[in-house]
């Protein structure tokens, strides 16, 4: 699980703290890796820590059908050449509360089903599946190999009731 969730979010100078279950989601919580030096968010300069945020919180792709909330307080680094600026988080996706892999997954699978279809899929709302859509547009994530974003992060359960659903519409 550690692992899975290490490689889907491209954590390098990061860790996964805890993944507890609550009643209605998984909540994954993140920490930077001590003394390491993080990316400035504006220019990429590996840089040092100077002070955190407070903690956010990113919606991310549902495991089992349950819903995934990442949990962190970003980190301020003073890069040499830019100053203080907030890291470069990699899951994050300028200010969107869903994480990056999660904007690509609906925005991908929106392409191919009605959005209603793919919100009921992925337990989100319809509103969340346009802010994915419009996030990937603008971040210019929308036009990646439809092939190779289709299942990331789909986990069988879901892939079996997508089957289901486009059975029933056919
Ligand atoms: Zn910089």
């Amino acid at each position: 699980m550690n692992s899975i969730i290490r490689k889907t979010l491209g954590l390098k100078s990061h860790r996964v703290v805890s993944v507890r279950k609550s009643m209605s989601e998984i909540e994954i919580k993140i920490e930077r890796i001590r003394r390491r030096l993080l990316t400035c968010g504006q220019c990429g300069q590996r840089s040092r820590v100077r002070d955190r945020l407070r903690e956010r919180r990113w919606r991310h792709v549902p495991l089992w059908g349950i819903p995934v909330t990442i949990i962190y307080r970003p980190a301020r680094v003073n890069c040499p050449d830019c100053g203080v600026k907030v890291e470069s988080i990699p899951w994050a996706q300028g200010k969107s509360p869903l994480s990056q892999p999660l904007i690509v997954v609906l925005a991908t699978w929106s392409r191919l089903l009605a959005w209603d279809v793919v919100a009921r899929l992925f337990g989100v709302s319809w509103s969340t599946v346009r802010a994915a859509v419009e996030a990937a547009v603008a971040y210019g994530l929308a036009n990646r190999d439809i092939d190779s974003v289709l299942f990331i992060g789909i986990d069988e359960i879901s892939r079996r009731r997508m089957l289901e659903m486009h059975q029933n519409l056919l």
